[in-house]
C-alpha cells in the first residue's frame, strides 16, 4: 500500500499513525481500534482517541454518529492530517474519525460541449488520486495549494488557496456536499438547497457534519507555461501594483537575508511540455540532507549562523544573479506547475490582508527581521512564501460558453462565501480583475530540522502584530498563536505554555467575523445539537468559535 494512501496501516507505525490492537467496540458495533495514536503531518501535535475508526460506507458514518449522539461522546473527523495546528486532535475519551476508505467515485458528467464537468466523490479521496481520476478523463482540478495530499473533505473545512488573482478558495470549485449532521441525517447542500448550510460547510472546521460526498467543478486539463525569475525584494516592491495580475498563477518566495526573492509566475498553454534546467539543489538527496544537517546545527548549536545557512542554500538552489524579465521557462502539467516540494516538518503561522497593504507590510517585517538578527533576537526560516487570491464572487453564475483552453479565471462551483471564510470581507468583484479584489497571504514557515522544535513564539507574535495590523487574519489551520489575553472572559490561560503552543484568538476572531460567526454558530448548534463534532473543544473556546 501506498504510504499516502491510508493514515493507518494494520500493525505498524504510518505517515501520521500508529496502532496496536483491533477490537470490537459493543457500544458501537463497528471496528474501533483502540490505542491509536495520530500524529499530524509536521508530527508536532499527537493524540490518542479512546477508539479510531475508519468507516467504509455512509451507514457506518452514520452509525457512529448515531452512537456517539447516544452516549454522549465526541469525535474530530480528519481527514490526511495535513493541518499544521492541533486541529484533527480528539481529547482521550473522544473517537477520531478518519474516512481514507470513502474514496470512490460517483458521477461524472460533462457540460458546456466539454468546457467543464462536474465530478462526485467520497469524501475521504486524496486530491492526489481525484488528479489521476480526472486526468484520465482529461480533465482537472482548477486550482490547488502547495500540495495533494490532502483528503477532498479536508482541503475545503479550512479554507485551503492556491495562489491566483483569478481564482479564490478551493471551496469555490465546489458544485455540492453530502453531510451527515451531529443527529445522524443525512443532508444534501448546494446554492439552492440549504444555502446557509452549505456556506457553513464550505468552510466548516469539522464541526457542521461529516462530508460523506462532494461534487467539485473540474476544467479540461491544462499545462502550465512558467518562468522563475530571481528578483530583489526592492525590485517586488516597485513592481507590486503590475506583478500580481501579469499571469494566471503567480507566487514569490521570500529570502530577507538575501534580500532576494525567487518570482514564479504561469499561464496556461498548448505547447509542449517541456522540463527546463530548473535543477533543485535541495531536491538531491545530499542537497536535502546537507540543508536539513546545517539548519539542525543553526537551531541547537548557533543560531547565529542562521541567516549564512540560508544564503548559502539561496546560492546553490538559484544562484546569485538576477533575472527578472530573463527566468527560466518550464512547461509542465498544471499539477506538477502548482504543487512544490515543501521541504521539512514545520511550523507555519499564514495570514491573509488585502493585497493593497503588501509593500507597508513586506518593508515592515523586512525590518524586523533585520532588526532581530543584528540584536541575535530571533531568526526566520526561509522561504516566506508571499501569495495572493482572488476570493471576491461574481453576482451571479458567469457564462462559460466562450472559453477556450487557455482562458483564465475560475469556472466556478458555487458563488456563495463561506461564514469563516478567513479573507478579507469588504473587498468587490469586478470582471476585470484589479489589486484591489486581492487577498495577499503571508506564510512564515519554520523548519523542525529532524524534528527538532525551533523557537518561533518571538518571531510569530511579531509577525501576528504586523499582520493583524495590515487587517489580516489567520489561516484556521496553521500555527497562530494568538495571546492569553485574547481568551474568552472565564477561560482560566494554562499556567505555562509550551513556546509552540497556540494561545488563542479568541477575542479577536469574535470581532473580524461578527455577524458572519454568529449565523455559523446557530447553524452548527442546529446541526449538531448534542456537540457529538466537539472532540477538540479546547481549541475551539481558545479560538471563539464555540459560545461558552
Ligand atoms: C506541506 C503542506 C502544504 C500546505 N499547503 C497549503 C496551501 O498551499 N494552501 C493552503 O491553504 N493550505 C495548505 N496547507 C494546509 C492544508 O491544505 C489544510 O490544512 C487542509 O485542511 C488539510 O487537509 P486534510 O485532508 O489533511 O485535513 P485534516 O488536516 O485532516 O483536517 C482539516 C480539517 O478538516 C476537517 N475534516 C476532515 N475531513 C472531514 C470530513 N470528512 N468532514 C468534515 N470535516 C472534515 C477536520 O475536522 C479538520 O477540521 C498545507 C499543509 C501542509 C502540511
Amino acid at each position: 500500500m501506498d504510504e499516502k494512501d491510508s493514515i493507518i496501516s494494520s500493525s505498524s507505525s504510518t505517515t501520521t499513525g500508529t496502532t496496536s490492537s483491533a477490537i470490537i467496540d459493543p457500544m458501537a458495533g463497528l471496528n474501533g481500534i483502540k490505542n491509536y495514536t495520530f500524529k499530524n503531518w509536521a508530527g508536532i501535535f499527537s493524540c490518542k482517541p479512546q477508539l479510531f475508526f475508519q468507516p467504509s460506507n455512509i451507514d457506518e458514518v452514520t452509525k457512529i454518529i448515531l452512537n456517539a449522539y447516544k452516549e454522549g461522546k465526541t469525535f474530530t473527523v480528519i481527514g490526511s492530517g495535513h493541518s499544521p495546528s492541533d486541529l484533527c486532535c480528539a481529547n482521550p475519551n473522544g473517537w477520531l474519525v478518519n474516512l481514507d476508505k470513502l474514496n470512490r467515485v460517483l458521477d461524472f458528467k460533462v457540460y458546456d460541449g466539454g468546457n467543464y464537468a462536474d465530478i462526485t466523490v467520497e469524501a475521504g479521496l486524496r486530491v492526489y488520486k481525484l488528479n489521476e481520476i480526472l486526468g484520465a478523463k482529461g480533465y482537472t482540478i482548477q486550482n490547488l495549494g502547495s500540495i495533494s495530499e490532502q483528503s477532498v473533505a479536508g482541503i475545503t473545512a479550512t479554507g485551503t488557496h492556491g495562489s491566483s488573482a483569478f481564482h479564490g478558495l478551493v471551496s469555490s470549485q465546489y458544485v455540492n456536499l453530502t453531510i451527515i449532521n451531529g443527529k445522524g441525517e443525512l443532508i444534501y447542500l448546494d446554492s439552492e438547497t440549504n444555502q446557509d448550510v452549505f456556506r457553513a460547510a464550505l468552510l466548516s472546521l469539522g464541526k457542521i457534519g461529516v462530508i460523506v460526498k462532494a461534487t467539485i467543478r473540474a476544467i479540461p486539463k491544462y499545462k502550465i507555461k512558467s518562468t522563475q525569475e530571481v528578483i530583489h525584494f526592492e525590485t517586488l516592491l516597485e513592481k507590486w501594483d503590475d506583478i500580481w495580475t501579469s499571469s494566471e498563477f503567480i507566487r514569490c518566495w521570500w529570502y530577507p537575508y538575501t534580500r532576494k526573492c525567487v518570482l514564479w509566475r504561469g499561464n496556461k498553454t498548448t505547447e509542449q511540455v517541456h522540463e527546463v534546467t530548473r535543477k533543485s539543489w535541495w531536491g538531491t538527496k545530499f542537497g536535502r540532507i546537507f540543508y536539513e544537517c546545517l539548519l539542525w546545527i543553526s537551531v541547537k548549536i548557533y543560531p547565529g549562523i542562521t541567516p549564512f545557512v540560508e544564503s548559502f542554500v539561496f546560492n546553490r538552489q538559484y544562484g546569485a544573479v538576477e533575472t527578472f524579465g530573463n527566468g527560466d521557462v518550464a512547461i509542465q502539467d498544471s499539477i506538477d506547475g502548482l504543487n512544490m516540494d515543501c521541504l521539512f516538518s514545520q511550523f507555519v503561522d499564514e495570514w491573509g490582508c488585502p493585497l493593497l497593504n503588501g509593500p507597508e507590510v513586506l518593508r515592515s517585517l523586512d525590518h524586523s527581521i533585520q532588526q532581530a538578527a543584528s540584536n541575535k533576537e530571533f531568526y526566520v526560516h526561509v522561504p516566506i512564501e508571499v501569495r495572493c487570491s482572488n476570493t471576491t464572487l461574481p453576482p451571479h453564475q458567469l457564462d462559460y460558453s466562450h472559453r477556450t483552453s487557455t482562458s483564465k479565471g475560475a469556472v466556478y462551483g458555487n458563488i456563495l462565501r463561506p461564514y469563516l471564510d478567513a479573507t478579507p470581507r469588504d473587498l468587490q468583484y469586478a470582471e476585470h480583475v484589479t489589486n484591489n479584489q486581492l487577498t495577499l497571504y503571508i506564510n512564515a514557515t519554520i523548519y523542525r530540522p529532524f524534528g527538532a522544535n525551533t523557537p518561533i513564539h518571538k518571531w510569530f507574535t511579531l509577525f501576528e502584530h504586523t499582520m493583524g495590523a495590515a487587517g489580516g487574519k489567520p489561516h484556521w489551520a496553521k500555527n497562530f498563536l494568538g495571546d492569553v489575553s485574547m481568551l474568552p472572559k472565564g477561560v482560566k490561560p494554562k499556567e505555562k505554555y509550551l513556546d509552540y503552543e497556540m494561545r488563542g484568538m479568541a477575542s479577536e476572531i469574535i470581532k473580524w467575523y461578527g455577524e458572519d460567526l454568529i449565523k455559523w454558530q446557530q447553524i452548527r448548534k442546529q446541526q449538531d445539537p448534542n456537540g457529538v463534532f466537539l472532540a477538540n473543544k479546547d481549541w475551539c473556546i481558545r479560538n471563539g468559535i464555540l459560545e461558552i
